[in-house]
């Protein structure tokens, strides 16, 4: 298996809880990939990225046009939302699906779950209301392969089309009445994050007195900043929203501010939990934190800016870990966990993020490289274990 990657550019909103909690663009910071037209250079992309398997479908009675991309499945089954959007052309489709199950594997890898990296794409117009065809026609090429790719909610998908899937395949995930709003899951793992990070910045995971910029109040956030205000953290929060700040501040007793004046606070953690990309040239000249920690995707609006917080010295809880809370949630429902399970497995993203900071010492490497690191070297040492034959296969368990 060859990982490798090289990583740049913009990243995508993603809307959805489950799909939010996937964290479809979680992990991947874009990648760059070979370009230019042609399905040769597809191979060039697997090859670069590692890649198992591509997949496309076509159904002309519902004018249905789906690729699933397989990146890893050493760990497990890949899993990964479906994606529904008017991609400019095939090669576009292609390497997003490319990209983010790559992302996927490395989510998965670190959350310490047995699940490989997927994802699949629809391209066409997410607001078409005829959908019953399309998503069964999805189904039923997800069934085809066999239980290799699990597909759940992203962005242009609901819970409602993952019911449309389930009547052609039990290989979907997100599904209504199941797991549910996996935000708490991920708040939680957030919080233990940030006091790992406190414990290595301040030598004590204790966040009483200490002051956290919170960006956004919705699901994620409201979660935190219940953790955070029991501990005695004091909040400082900010949402486009206003309804959403004023629930967070009668709750917390936050001090509220605009959202463009969150990167100016006096702050000793800034924990983005709304958009992507906020760490970028722009709020790295206002960010007065010592540690960011929270739960958005992408955080990183490019590699550099992980390299950036290297070199100023502020700890950067990588966002694919800490907010891994949200595809534990996603194997608990494959694996019908209770809530209070996959909350304990959450809470093993302190020891992880002590294990990433400590390989980001040793190494002299930037935390997000160090995660980096982490997920392929779990994946190397379980694919090791193939050498012993079991009497099963690996992807039975
Ligand atoms: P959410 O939609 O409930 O909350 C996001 C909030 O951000 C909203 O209240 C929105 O009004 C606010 N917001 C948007 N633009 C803003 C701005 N410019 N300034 C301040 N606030 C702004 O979403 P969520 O589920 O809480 O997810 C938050 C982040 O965490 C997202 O990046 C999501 O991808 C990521 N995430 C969520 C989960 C999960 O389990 N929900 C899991 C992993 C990652």
């Amino acid at each position: 298996m060859t990982i490798r990657k090289s990583v740049s550019g913009k990243r995508a909103a993603v809307s959805g809880a489950v799909a939010a909690a996937l964290g479809s663009d979680a992990t991947s910071r874009a990648l760059t990939v070979p370009t230019g037209g042609g399905a040769g250079d597809v191979f060039a992309q697997m090859q670069t990225m590692g890649h198992e398997q591509v997949l496309l479908s076509h159904d002309p009675s519902c004018n249905y046009l789906g690729i699933v991309a397989i990146h890893d499945t050493t760990l497990g089954p890949a899993l990964g939302g479906t994606r529904f959007w008017q991609y400019g052309s095939t090669d576009e489709a292609i390497t997003d699906a490319l990209r983010l199950s790559r992302g996927m594997t490395y989510k998965s890898a670190v959350a310490g779950i047995n699940l490989g990296g997927g994802k699949s794409v629809i391209i066409g117009d997410n607001r078409r209301t005829d959908r019953e065809a399309l998503f069964r026609a999805h189904g039923r090429f997800i069934e085809t392969l066999g239980g290799r790719y699990i597909t759940a909610e992203d962005i242009g998908t609901s819970p409602a089309d993952m019911e449309y899937i389930k009547l052609e395949t039990d290989h979907v995930a997100g599904l209504l009445g199941l797991s549910g709003d996996p935000s708490p899951v991920t708040a939680y793992g957030v919080y233990v994050g940030m006091k790992a990070a406190a414990r290595v910045c301040w030598g004590s995971d204790d966040l009483a007195g200490k002051t956290v910029a919170v960006q956004g109040c919705g699901k994620v956030a409201w979660y935190l900043t219940q953790h955070l205000h029991a501990d005695g953290a004091k909040l400082i929060v900010t949402d486009i929203d206003p309804e959403k700040v004023k629930r967070v501040v009668q709750e917390t007793g936050a001090v509220s501010v605009a959202p463009d004046a969150i990167y100016d606070q006096e702050a000793d953690v800034y924990a983005p939990c709304a958009l992507g990309a906020t760490i970028n040239d722009e709020s790295l000249l206002r960010l007065r934190v010592q540690i960011i920690a929270g739960g958005a995707n992408n955080q990183l609006a490019e590699d550099r800016h992980g390299d950036l917080l290297e070199e100023r010295g502020i700890i950067y809880a990588p966002d694919y870990v800490i907010n891994g809370g949200g595809v534990i949630n996603v194997y608990g429902e494959l694996h019908r966990w209770p809530m209070e399970r996959a909350k304990k497995k959450a809470g093993e993203i302190y020891d992880t993020l002590l294990r990433i900071f400590e390989i980001a010492r040793q190494e002299r490497i930037p935390t997000y490289r160090a995660a980096d690191r982490l997920a392929e070297q779990r994946i190397a040492a379980v694919s090791g274990l193939d050498r012993m034959w079991m009497g099963r296969r690996r992807g039975g368990r």
